[in-house]
C-alpha cells in the first residue's frame, strides 16, 4: 500500500480525498495554490506545499510544478480529483514516466474517452447503445453532412470531438442552417480545444441525465455501482443529483449498467469511471465517459455502502475488488444538492468572506465541504463551496432530510443558491421525480 499521496485538487474534493487517505492510514500532501492558504483541507494537512499564485494554469494546472513536489515530499501516488488535470492523458503520462502511481486509468484511456469521437466508436464496438448519428468525425464535402443529416434525421446536434463543460455544442433544426453551424462550431472547438473535429447527433428533444458509476481493478473485475439522476441542470451544469434514478424499469437499468460493466473488461479500463447517458422514451443513449471521480459520487457512497475514493486509491495500489457485482446492493435513496457561491436568481458569482457558516446534521445527512465561518471563498475558481448529501430509506424520506438539512444550513456574507434548492426540493414536478434536462431552465423562466 502506498505510503504517500498527493493530491492534485483543491477545494471539497481535496478534504474528501484527504478524509479517503486518513481512513487507510496513508500520509497525504495536499498542494495549494496563494488564494487557497486558508482552506480547510490545507490547515489541516499532513504536509502542504504552494505550488504558485491563484491563476490556475500557474498552480492547479502546473504539472512541473505538482510533479517536482510530488518529488521533494516522497509521495508515491498522485490523486487528481475531478477537473483541472484529472482528465489530461499527458499528465497521466508525466506522471507515471517520473516514476509515481496516476490513481486513475491509463493515460491511453483517458486520451479515448477523452475524445467523444473515437469514445463513442469504442462504445458501439463494446455493445453499449450510442444516440444515433455520423459514423465518426464529419467529412469536409458539404454534400455528404447534407446527407448525413437527412439520414439521421432533424433536429441534429453538432459537437466539438474534443468538447467538454458543456461547450462546443450547436443545435439545428433545419437544412437551411446545417452548413453554417458546422462551420461555426469547427472553427470554435478548434479555437476552444485546439481540435476542430465536430460529429453529429441526433438532438433528442427531452432527455433526462441518467449515468452508470463503474470500478475497476487492473485484474480484469468490473463492477457497476448503480445509476444516478443529474437531469437538473443549469447551461448543462448538474446542481441536483439522486439515485437510484426514480421511474425507470430496474431491468432496463440492468441491462445497460451490465453493458458498462462489460465495456470495462472489453477496454481494460481501470480505476472509477462514469458512462453518461441521454434517457428518453424507455432507451439509454450513451453521450460520453468521465474517466475519473465525479462530484455527485457521494450519492452512489450513500445507496452502495462503498467508498469510491477508498476504492480509487486501492486499485491504484494494485488490489481486487472486494466485492462481486452480485454482492453489490442499493438500499434506499439519496439526494445532493451542490451548494453554490452565486446570486439564486442571476447566477453571478458571489465570492468573499463567510460570516457565518452552520452546517445541518441528523440520521442520514453528511456535508462534503472545507468552508468555515470566516473562509474566505476565492474569486479564482468554481463556485462550488460543497454539498449536501442525505440518505433515507424512501425518496419520500430522503426529500423530507434534505428539506430539513437545507432549512439547518445557514451561510452568511456570500449568496449562495440555497434558497433555489429549498424551492426545488417543494417543487410539485421534482417532488413527482423524473424531470427532464430543461425542466430546471423552464421552471426559472416561470418563476422570474
Ligand atoms: P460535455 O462534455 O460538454 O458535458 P456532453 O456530450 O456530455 O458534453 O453533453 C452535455 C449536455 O448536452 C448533455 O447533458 C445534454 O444536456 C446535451 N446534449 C448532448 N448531446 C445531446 C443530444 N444528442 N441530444 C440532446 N441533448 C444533448
Amino acid at each position: 500500500m502506498f505510503k504517500k499521496i498527493l493530491i492534485a485538487n483543491r477545494g471539497e474534493i481535496a478534504l474528501r480525498i484527504q478524509r479517503a487517505c486518513r481512513e487507510l492510514g496513508i500520509q497525504s500532501v495536499v498542494v495549494y495554490s496563494e488564494a487557497d492558504r486558508e482552506a480547510k483541507y490545507v490547515k489541516l494537512a499532513d504536509e502542504a506545499v504552494c505550488i504558485g499564485p491563484a491563476p490556475s494554469a500557474q498552480s492547479y494546472l502546473s504539472m512541473p510544478a505538482i510533479i517536482a513536489t510530488a518529488e521533494v515530499t516522497d509521495a508515491e501516488a498522485i490523486h487528481p480529483g475531478y477537473g483541472f488535470l484529472s482528465e489530461n492523458a499527458d499528465f497521466a503520462e508525466r506522471v507515471e514516466s517520473s516514476g509515481f502511481t496516476f490513481i486513475g486509468p491509463t493515460p491511453a484511456a483517458i486520451r479515448t474517452m477523452g475524445d467523444k469521437v473515437s469514445a463513442k466508436q469504442a462504445m458501439i464496438k463494446a455493445g453499449v447503445p450510442c444516440v444515433p448519428g455520423s459514423e465518426g468525425a464529419l467529412p469536409e464535402d458539404p454534400k455528404e453532412i447534407v446527407r448525413i443529416a437527412r439520414e439521421v434525421g432533424y433536429p441534429v446536434i453538432i459537437k466539438a470531438a474534443g468538447g467538454g463543460g458543456g461547450r462546443g455544442m450547436r443545435v439545428v433544426h433545419t437544412e437551411a442552417a446545417l452548413l453554417h453551424a458546422v462551420q461555426t462550431t469547427r472553427a470554435e472547438a478548434g479555437a476552444a480545444f485546439g481540435n476542430p473535429a465536430v460529429y453529429m447527433e441526433k438532438f433528442l428533444e427531452n432527455p433526462r441525465h441518467i449515468e452508470i458509476q463503474v470500478l475497476a481493478d487492473t485484474h480484469k473485475n468490473a463492477v457497476w455501482l448503480g445509476e444516478r439522476d443529474c437531469s437538473m441542470q443549469r447551461r448543462h451544469q448538474k446542481i441536483i443529483e439522486e439515485a437510484p434514478a426514480p421511474g425507470i424499469p430496474r431491468r432496463l437499468i440492468e441491462k445497460v449498467g451490465d453493458r458498462c460493466a462489460a465495456a470495462c473488461k472489453k477496454i481494460g479500463y481501470r480505476g472509477a469511471g462514469t458512462f453518461e447517458f441521454l434517457y428518453e422514451n424507455g432507451e439509454f443513449y450513451f453521450i460520453e465517459m468521465n474517466t475519473r471521480v465525479q462530484v455527485e459520487h457521494p450519492v452512489t457512497e450513500m445507496v452502495t455502502g462503498i467508498d469510491i475514493v477508498k476504492q480509487q486509491i486501492l486499485i491504484a495500489a494494485g488490489q481486487k475488488l472486494p466485492f462481486s457485482q452480485r454482492q453489490i446492493e442499493l438500499r434506499g435513496h439519496s439526494i445532493e444538492c451542490r451548494i453554490n457561491a452565486e446570486d439564486p436568481v442571476k447566477f453571478v458569482p458571489s465570492p468573499g468572506r463567510i460570516t457565518a457558516w452552520h452546517a445541518p446534521g441528523g440520521p442520514g445527512v453528511r456535508v462534503d465541504s472545507h468552508a468555515y465561518t470566516n473562509y474566505f471563498v476565492p474569486p479564482n475558481y468554481d463556485s462550488m463551496i460543497g454539498k449536501i448529501i442525505v440518505h433515507g430509506d424512501t425518496r419520500e424520506q430522503a426529500l423530507a432530510r434534505m428539506r430539513i438539512a437545507l432549512s439547518e444550513t445557514v451561510v452568511e456574507g456570500i449568496q449562495t443558491n440555497i434558497p433555489l434548492h429549498r424551492e426545488l426540493m417543494v417543487d410539485a414536478k421534482f417532488v413527482e421525480g423524473g424531470t427532464s434536462i430543461h425542466y430546471l431552465e423552464h421552471w426559472m423562466a416561470q418563476h422570474k
